[in-house]
């Protein structure tokens, strides 16, 4: 398939395939406005995905635009998290990062066209009465008494909330639109409001801050965005958008396009309520491999190409719906399934002895790093009398289907020889802690010429080469698929979701494994190297996703 075929379609791209044809647009450019009061979660992922792919099949450009126009909720730290997160999914913005603080003295400028244009006032209702005076869905809103003050004098108003003049709280400006008008949005909405706070961009310049509503559309027309795309919680707000756009002497007109948000099973997706997991510390941070951030996501293992091939699977849609988390660990078992190396660790060790292999003999052991993919290359893997293996692969006795090490049966070693089991030790409380078996020797890479006939293929490690890890099972965050419907999401958290294994062993050549370097731990799943660089040195893997869907299970 060529490039252009493998494209995703969707009701956007054939708006803009309409625009480009009729000649009401003669290039692409779209924007991500993300506001940096969280981390990034998957939901913006697919955010990311639709407007930076667009830009990148068209030809076009994509903004990143820094929404910050609350500067109590921002931090500059969540700025550069953003930035990383972009960039890691795959995206390049077009030329600079931007703020919507880049334009606070236009946007105060175009604030006071409107009062000129007697389309503002500065209103001094305060919050109660101005939610009483805005009236509800079923009830038409009244105007404020604030509403016919002449515009010299709105002008001087506003002069005065610029100054530092007006306490917060004390008055806004807003727009004078329909206080009657079925969109809420539209009954003469708050544009600018006083706040004594400090920007992590403009600093103490300014003590008003402009609103969403009046920044968003204002920024698209600056930079001349031609498509504006955002989550349907924003539809009413075209109204809105619109209104502004027609009443300002923009450079430029954007339009706006709404599809549905991301929901994910289990997860919450919400900057402000992951905030509270992380406030409650209900999870370690926000890359927490549990969280459903971007930065998380990679912690946890999950590739760009993964995410990216998520978004094209979901697609874009005004459906709302809730995607299965499923789909979501498919696409990184497909890609880790081709592309990660395979490694061997055991999680539960216990001995086993072979007792015809030479004394003190050692051996070197070449293994392919992928069953079918040769570019792969091999790998050293040491080998000796002494070993371990997973203790849920012994047993002293069991039936036909369980196909691994039995008393006088035989399996394979992966990638090794074949082993026959004779007896075994246990502890006082019964636990088997040590196997002895003999090898046939002439069966490295060979079917045994005996008639011996192994059961399974199970995963070891050299005992004394082995080095230790700690390994962490990861499982859903939550016991329910909507959490984000609960009040107490402490009553709601998986007890389970973090299981922290501390002795591990793990093959040698993985002391050399790189932080986020995926891999295939035979018959366990696939693993990361974790980033954390508080425990350089120390291996800590973190379990990225099982061989198979147990979610399906789950959810029967
Ligand atoms: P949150 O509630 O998580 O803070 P938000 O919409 O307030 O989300 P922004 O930083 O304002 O977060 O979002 C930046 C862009 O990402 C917006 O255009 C928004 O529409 C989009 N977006 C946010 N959440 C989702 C989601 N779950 N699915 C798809 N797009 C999303
Ligand atoms: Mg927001």
């Amino acid at each position: 398939m060529s490039e252009a075929e493998n494209r995703p379609t969707n009701f956007i791209r054939q708006i803009i395939d309409a625009d480009l044809a009729s000649g009401k647009h003669t290039h692409v450019q779209t924007r991500f406005p993300p506001e940096p009061n969280g981390f990034l979660h998957i939901g913006h992922a697919k955010a990311i995905c639709l407007s930076f792919g667009i830009a990148q099949d068209y030809n076009g450009l994509c903004n990143l635009r820094f929404d910050d126009t609350n500067p109590e909720k921002e931090d500059i730290d969540y700025v550069h998290a953003i930035q990383k997160d972009v960039k890691w999914l795959g995206f390049e913005w077009a030329g600079d990062v931007h703020y919507s603080s880049d334009y606070f003295e236009q946007l105060h400028d175009y604030a006071v066209e409107l009062i000129e244009k007697g389309l503002a006032y500065v209103c001094f209702l305060n919050a109660e009465d101005t939610r009483e005076y805005r009236g509800t869905l079923n009830k038409p809103g009244k105007n404020s008494p604030f509403r016919d003050t002449s515009v010299a004098e709105n002008l001087a108003l506003f002069e005065k909330m610029k100054n530092g003049e007006c306490k917060e709280g004390e008055c806004s400006l807003r727009a004078k639109i329909d206080m009657t008008s079925s969109f809420m949005c539209m009954r003469d909405p708050i544009i600018y409001r006083v706040k004594f706070a400090h920007h992590h961009q403009t600093g103490d310049k300014w003590c008003i801050y402009p609103m969403y509503d009046f920044t968003h559309c204002l920024s698209d027309a600056i930079e001349g965005i031609t498509h504006s795309i955002c989550t349907l919680e924003f539809q009413d707000n075209r109204r809105l958008y619109d209104w502004v756009i027609e009443n300002v002497s923009v450079p430029a007109v954007p339009h706006q396009y709404e599809f549905s948000r991301l929901n994910l099973e289990y997860t919450l997706m919400s900057k402000r309520k992951l905030n509270l997991l992380v406030e409650e510390k209900l999870v370690d941070g926000w890359d927490d491999p549990r969280m459903p951030t971007i930065a998380a996501f990679r912690r946890r293992g999950y590739t760009p190409a993964s995410m990216r091939e998520f978004a094209k699977r979901i697609g874009v849609t005004k459906m709302a719906n809730t995607v299965e988390m499923s789909v979501l660990e498919a696409c990184i078992r497909e890609d880790l399934n081709d592309n990660a190396p395979r490694a061997m660790a055991v999680l539960d060790p216990i001995k086993l002895v072979i007792e015809n292999y030479p004394d003190n003999k050692t051996e070197d052991l070449v293994v392919k790093n992928h069953p079918s993919d040769e570019s792969q290359g091999t790998r050293i893997v040491p080998f000796s009398g002494e070993l371990y293996i997973e203790a849920e692969d012994f047993r002293e006795e069991a039936n036909k289907k369980y196909k691994r090490l039995v008393i006088d049966k035989a399996v394979r070693l992966r990638g090794a020889y074949v082993v026959t089991a004779t007896r075994c030790d246990k502890d006082e409380q019964g636990n088997v802690t040590t196997v002895y078996c003999n090898y046939l020797d002439d069966t490295l890479g060979k079917n045994p010429t005996d008639g011996t006939k192994p059961k399974g293929v199970i995963h070891w490690v050299d005992a004394e080469k082995s080095v230790d890890a700690t390994i962490r099972l990861y499982d859903r965050l939550f016991t329910v698929p909507n959490p984000a419907a609960e009040d107490d999401f402490n009553s709601v958290i998986n007890p389970e979701s973090l299981i922290s294994i501390e002795k591990a062993r793990v093959e040698p050549s993985l002391k050399n494994a790189k932080p986020e370097a995926a891999f295939q731990f035979e018959r366990q799943g696939y693993f990361c190297l974790d980033n954390d660089i508080k425990e350089v040195g120390k291996l800590v893997f973190n379990r990225t996703v099982g061989l198979r869907d147990t979610w399906a299970k789950i959810s029967k």
